[in-house]
């Protein structure tokens, strides 16, 4: 294990010197923002909780997380603005009330930027529930500020979208203007999974196929062909941040919440580097074809058997059992 460890934290550095970026340390000609220290989960009290956080990372990239009281998924959705387009990625979990968060915060960029409307594209990192409860409501928004391009979470609706001749080998992408958006196909996790790149800030998506938690695989060799491919595509681009849609992580290394919680103190950072991706790659070929559940330092690689519908009994107990426990006491979480 420990001779793995070296292995992967050697790859992650001669991976970062092979794809190095920038000649001097000076943030290069990224575009900077901020993340926080610690997000919003699901308490302790949900009478304090919005159901959305709204964190600026810079003046036209906005990461909005939804509370673990409204849903123990949590996700995070990604705002970005350019000169002539909006783009938002994905729509929130079971009972997230996206719509008029959403109309708000971009009705404030509107104000700040001291313009009548803006166009917004409606795309998605993939298919779950998890990522797309919100297309209904947000698809009858019809706001003359915020006129929508909706794409379904539909392989041949994202190609004929994003101009991907062959999925998914092809890469595509979307211009808003000022800011070009590359699109990288990741089947894996799920068929119509996709990874999305921004050049301006050097920000990586990765969605439910690398964030710091449980990366669920019911298609094994799709997702390692998908993750060397996505290592082949950046090769050579400067990446701040690598984020993905969920943190399921504790602040422990090797440590994740159980399944299920809604609220998560001393919770992971969200954001990953591109060394996990390195990371990634490297166990994934370690594992020769034989699949099996691997806990690594910042997630967990957890292929599902094809045969077994969702993630398994066991994992249905323990998230029924902390979801009914952590929702009882909503009111008042026992703190750690
Ligand atoms: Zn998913
Ligand atoms: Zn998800």
């Amino acid at each position: 294990m420990k001779f793995r460890l070296l292995i992967a934290l050697l790859l992650s550095l001669t991976g970062m010197t092979a794809h190095a970026q920038f000649a001097e340390p000076n943030g290069g000609d990224l575009e900077r923002g901020t993340l926080p220290q610690t997000w919003a989960t699901g308490g302790p009290k949900c009478m304090e909780m919005p159901e959305w956080q709204v964190h600026e990372y810079n003046k036209d990239l906005y990461i909005l997380r939804q509370s673990g009281c409204t849903d123990a998924e949590m996700p995070f959705l990604y705002l970005f603005f350019g000169r002539d387009r909006a783009l938002l990625w994905d729509t929130g979990s079971r009972n997230g009330d996206l719509a008029p968060e959403l109309e708000h915060v971009v009705h404030l960029w509107l104000e700040r930027n001291h313009r009548e409307s803006i166009p917004l594209i409606v795309t998605h990192s993939h298919s779950h529930d998890d990522h797309t409860w919100g297309d209904s409501a947000i698809q009858s928004i019809h706001d003359p500020a915020m006129p929508i391009t909706f794409v379904p979470a539909k392989v041949a609706d994202m190609q004929a979208f994003f101009h991907i001749a062959n999925w998914p080998d092809g890469i595509g992408s979307v211009d808003l203007g000022d800011r070009r958006l590359d699109i990288v196909p990741l089947p894996g996790h799920d068929a119509v999974s996709i990874a999305l790149y921004d050049r301006r800030t050097g920000i990586l998506l990765t969605g439910d196929s690398l964030y710091p938690g449980r990366l669920y695989i019911p298609d094994f060799p799709a997702f390692q062909a998908s993750t060397e491919r996505l290592i082949a595509f950046m090769e050579g681009k400067p990446v701040a941040h690598v984020l993905g849609n969920h943190i399921e992580e504790t602040r422990t290394p090797f440590l994740d919440f159980p399944i299920g919680s809604i609220y998560h103190p001393d919770e992971h950072s969200l954001e990953l580097t591109f060394g996990a991706l390195l990371e990634l790659e490297d166990a994934l070929k370690a594992m020769n074809g034989k699949r099996r559940r691997m806990a690594m330092r910042d997630f967990t690689i957890w292929p599902l058997s094809p045969e077994e519908k969702g993630l398994g009994k066991e994992m249905e107990e323990i998230e029924k059992k902390t979801n009914e426990k952590q929702t009882r006491d909503k009111w008042d979480q026992p703190r750690p």
